[in-house]
């Protein structure tokens, strides 16, 4: 087939299945700019329609004209526990479990910390994904360090075997942020406790792309970044998990005042309070926290599983645009091609990856480039279609001419 064959043909069935698509409409709650395709949403998600007005009326109403007032009769002081309330199910966790605040590599501190707190005695080591995302590797040797654990770097795929009876506790990515390898979370849970470990997920690049349940595979803690696919906005809070059943026991590692149980009656000793409000640290950023709570409303009505049916449906199609359109051997593809395997990105690793992708951009494709030699293709089914992959597929073929 030549290649206008191959474009008529794949086009049109990019067209078929946008048609057909039950999640096509969620891109009317975004703004997003004309003749772009934008792939780059597990970097930072795309702008929802209803956050600026939101944002505003936070500013001249809430701060202007209420001032104090506002951190009761606007809600800011519970805003982490609520907005936690509304990520939850994302996560696949029950109210009351998931604290909003702080960026992930301070709740990384907390929880990886707070983890060590609670071990079981007489243990000796941290593990941590070898592969991981740099800050949660520098954040575990700290914490490792204050907490006199080792710092032992496993490769995920090696994870099960390396868990054992000197094991404290185990940090590892729900999705490799450069591969978009996707790990088995109930799995890799059920190992670490079996072996009498804790364990604390990373759900930066799930949590928003595909069913995670923390509850349901008991997860002891877990963090997760907002601004990805949780479209909350640069900069916007993260939060961390921690269940139910270890709340009485975790002992935050930075107790500061919003985590006390009666933080008004400025009192000199610490008592922590009960439940999520005890992953708190100092006043929280409200008009971030408020952009994210707004963002999160883009959700109503939308179920997590068909979220990632239609995931897995881009990076599949996707995937075989590529093959039609991008000539025999200028890319590898590095995402599995498993879909128990695939989080909701494509990884292509090519030569010269970075001038690769700064063409692509200014021809309209929008994805991000991760050294030494990766193009990342994030796909976020709330506002990403089967004709935006094709175009991307179509002008990635282009650039290598
Ligand atoms: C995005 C990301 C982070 C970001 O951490 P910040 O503290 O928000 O900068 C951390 N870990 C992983 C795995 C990520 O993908």
């Amino acid at each position: 087939m030549s290649d206008t064959n191959a474009e008529t043909d794949l086009a049109e069935r990019a067209a078929r299945l946008d048609a057909l698509d039950g999640l096509a409409k969620l891109r009317e709650r975004f703004t997003l700019p004309d003749g772009v395709v934008y792939l780059d949403g597990n970097s930072l998600g795309a702008l929802p329609a209803a956050v600026p007005d939101a944002l505003t009326d936070v500013v001249r109403r809430q701060w202007g004209e209420l001032l104090i007032r506002s951190w009761d009769e606007s809600g800011w002081w519970t805003a982490p526990e609520r907005i936690g309330d509304l990520i939850a199910p994302l996560v696949g966790a029950a109210p009351g479990q998931v604290t909003v605040g702080d960026s992930t590599s301070v709740n990384l501190f907390k929880a990886l910390v707070g983890a060590a707190r609670m071990a079981a005695p007489g243990r000796t080591k941290l593990l941590v994904d070898a592969t991981t995302f740099p800050t949660d590797g520098y954040i575990a040797g700290s914490a490792a360090r204050l907490t006199g654990l080792d710092l032992v770097p496993v490769d995920p795929a090696d994870a099960p075997g390396a868990f054992d009876g000197d094991t404290a506790v185990v940090l590892l990515n729900h999705v490799d942020y450069r591969s978009g390898r996707l790990h088995d979370l109930p799995g890799l849970t059920a190992a670490a406790h079996a072996a009498g470990a804790l364990i604390v997920w990373d759900l930066c690049h799930s949590a928003g792309a595909l069913p995670v349940g923390l509850d349901a595979h008991g997860v002891d803690l877990a963090v997760g970044c907002t601004y990805k696919y949780l479209n909350g906005g640069p900069g916007s809070p993260a939060y961390v998990y921690v269940a139910a059943r270890h709340q009485g026991a975790f002992d935050s590692p930075l107790p500061g005042w919003n985590s006390h149980r009666e933080p008004f009656a400025m009192t000199p000793g610490y008592e922590p309070a009960e439940g999520a409000a005890r992953a708190r640290v100092g006043t929280p950023d409200i008009l971030s926290m408020l952009a994210l709570e707004s963002a999160l409303g883009v959700w109503e009505g939308v179920a997590v599983e068909d979220v990632r049916a239609k995931s897995l449906a881009l990076t599949d199609f996707f995937l075989e645009c590529v093959a039609r359109y991008v000539p025999e051997g200028k890319v590898e593809v590095v995402t599995p091609a498993g879909h128990a395997e695939r989080g909701s990105q494509v990884s292509l690793r090519t030569e010269g990856a970075r001038e690769v992708m700064a063409e692509l951009i200014s021809r309209g494709v929008v994805g991000d480039f991760r050294a030494p030699d990766v193009l990342r293709f994030g796909f976020t089914p709330l506002y990403v279609g089967f004709a935006d992959a094709e175009r991307a597929a179509r002008t990635l073929g282009h650039v290598f001419g």
